[in-house]
């Protein structure tokens, strides 16, 4: 009888589940570091979501499944959330060409990124990267920081260090020069070649340089990802030339921050789309990316005509100490306003001005009537060129449509970029961008507008750059993929950066890995700087 009673009691419940342990013990190894628990799972590919465990081992998603019988070291629990891979910024500027100078090692957490859930983002933008992609790459594998880098090497960047600022064709030589730089930056793991014709030195080169200057990315593997030379009047001819360089090149090409400038172009961006889908029909990998707001932000040496810039900044200056040649600046000046800023002063606002700051987050409109002035196309153009001699002024410049936003965003092949940094924290009034590009995606164009399904902006976010850029273990949740993964509420979420007061970061963003290692827990950040250096691999 009582050698029975302890033959049962082997066999009961309680009795089982020690042995279970035992053998779970046994088996440590498949111990699970983390579980992301009970959420909604977007694969990052477009499919509907299934409700999953996400089993990671180490920087891997090994299982996602139901793994509640399964132990980990630590669980984070995502039930009524949403699992998604890593957002990736294919066009940011968390890093300059200056290693010291850039977003990303001045800022190593990158909080305002982390906190929209982007875990990579790639630098190099608008022509303007470091030269040697090679030496950068190894200071940043030295820099621990939260999130993932990889660069683009810039057209603008290479054609300085060979003819300088000079606005002439280049001769063979140099052109072999360049050439060679190109090759180098993508053995040293650049993802492509990027270019800024909207800027000096880009706007110097004609098409036939560009696309010398394209094939050897596109033999390694990269893309050429560009800053159109025109994204106003001239928007559809801009377009054609980058899809035409990308086609002569046989490298794909990207129109980065696709939009369309100007009150007389609104609409446009149906022809610009028409023309990235006549080119995929002929087999041209062309494709866009966005970001989502109907303002720009760059220099206010934007509003400069390029001969005035030919030489840099300081033949800049030489020339608006010339009255002959100030006075024609000036009228170009006026020209830009009215024919790309629709005649109105209101529209362009200054960002940050380090010499004068007691104008950032004004518009020239508001500082005319500061000082008691008409606010005319011409007294604007003045204040606005004294303020380029006085040191210079970032700006944003209110100058698109929402309804272009929105078809542009809607397009199959645009992804989502954020073109924003790491903004130095109390200086200036940057761009809400900066701090809320993918979180309005989700906040303002999926759940208020529904202009995209949440499986179609998490794609835009995911898989469609990664695939781009051949990050083939990243942008998806799968097993096998590095674990970059992002939980958060779609009810919520919400993007807090105004224009007049940007410096808010994003909520609703929960929890944030990178490679498997918590840098973001219940909306705290950890201080953890896991992110890796990425190079290009074909
Ligand atoms: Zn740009």
């Amino acid at each position: 009888m009582w050698l029975l009673l302890f033959v049962l009691t082997l066999l009961s419940p309680l009795s089982r589940g020690v042995f279970t342990g035992v053998s779970r013990a046994v088996q440590a190894d498949t111990t699970f570091s983390l579980i992301v628990s009970g959420g909604l799972v977007y694969d990052g590919l477009g499919g509907k979501p299934v409700r999953a465990d996400v089993g990671i081992i180490g920087d891997r998603i090994v299982a996602i499944r139901d793994l509640s019988d399964e132990n980990a070291a630590r669980r984070l629990d995502a039930t009524g959330l949403a699992v998604a891979p890593g957002f990736i910024d294919i066009h940011s500027h968390a890093v300059n060409d200056s290693f010291e100078e850039s977003g990303i090692v001045r800022h190593p957490d990158a909080e305002n990124y982390i906190r929209q859930g982007v875990t990579t983002a790639f630098g190099g933008q608008d022509g303007d990267s470091p030269l040697d992609i090679g030496l950068f790459l190894s200071r940043l594998d030295e820099t621990p920081v939260a999130m993932n880098i990889g660069l683009f090497v810039g057209h603008g960047s290479i054609r300085t260090s060979v003819i300088g600022e000079e606005n002439r064709v280049p001769t063979d030589g140099e052109l072999s020069s360049m050439r060679e730089l190109v090759e180098e930056a993508m053995v040293d793991g650049a993802f492509g070649l990027s270019s800024g014709l909207e800027y000096t030195p880009g706007a110097f080169a004609l098409t036939d340089e560009l696309v010398d200057l394209a094939v050897p990315a596109g033999e390694a593997g990269g893309i050429y990802i560009s800053h159109i030379r025109d994204e106003g009047g001239h928007l559809l001819d801009s377009v054609a030339e980058t899809i035409e360089i990308g086609e002569r090149s046989g490298t794909p090409p990207q129109i980065t921050h696709h939009k369309v400038v100007g009150k007389g172009r609104w609409g446009l961006s149906s022809e610009s789309l028409r023309l990235i889908d006549e080119a995929r029909t002929r087999g041209v990998d062309a494709m866009s990316d966005q970001y989502p707001y109907t303002a720009s932000s760059t220099g206010f040496t934007i509003l400069l005509p390029p001969w005035a810039k030919e030489g840099g900044h300081s033949a800049l200056l030489e020339r608006l100490a010339d009255s002959t040649l100030a006075a024609r600046i000036r009228i170009d000046v006026i020209n830009h306003i009215i024919a790309e800023r629709g005649a109105d002063p209101s529209t362009i606002v200054a960002a940050r001005c380090p010499e004068t700051p007691e104008v950032d987050g004004m518009s020239l409109a508001q500082m005319l009537e500061f000082q008691g002035r008409d606010v005319t196309v011409e007294a604007a153009a003045d204040i606005a060129l004294r303020l380029i001699k006085n040191g210079g002024c970032s700006g944003v410049f209110h100058s698109m449509s929402e309804q272009d936003v929105e078809r542009i965003m809607r397009h199959p092949y645009t992804m989502i970029s954020s073109d924003g940094g790491i903004p130095a924290p109390n200086s200036g009034v940057p761009h809400p961008r900066n701090y809320g590009a993918f979180a309005r995606v989700l906040a303002r164009y999926v759940r208020e507008k529904q202009v995209l399904s949440l499986e179609q902006a998490i794609k835009k976010m995911t898989s469609l750059p990664a695939i781009r850029l051949d990050l083939s273990t990243r942008g998806r949740l799968q097993p096998g993929a590095v674990a970059d993964l992002v939980v958060f509420d779609p009810s919520t979420v919400q993007d807090n950066a105004l224009f007049g007061d940007p410096r808010h970061v994003a909520t609703g963003v929960l929890d944030v890995l990178v490679s498997g290692v918590p840098v973001l827990v219940s909306g705290r950040m950890t201080g953890a700087r896991p992110g890796h250096v990425l190079r290009h691999h074909r």
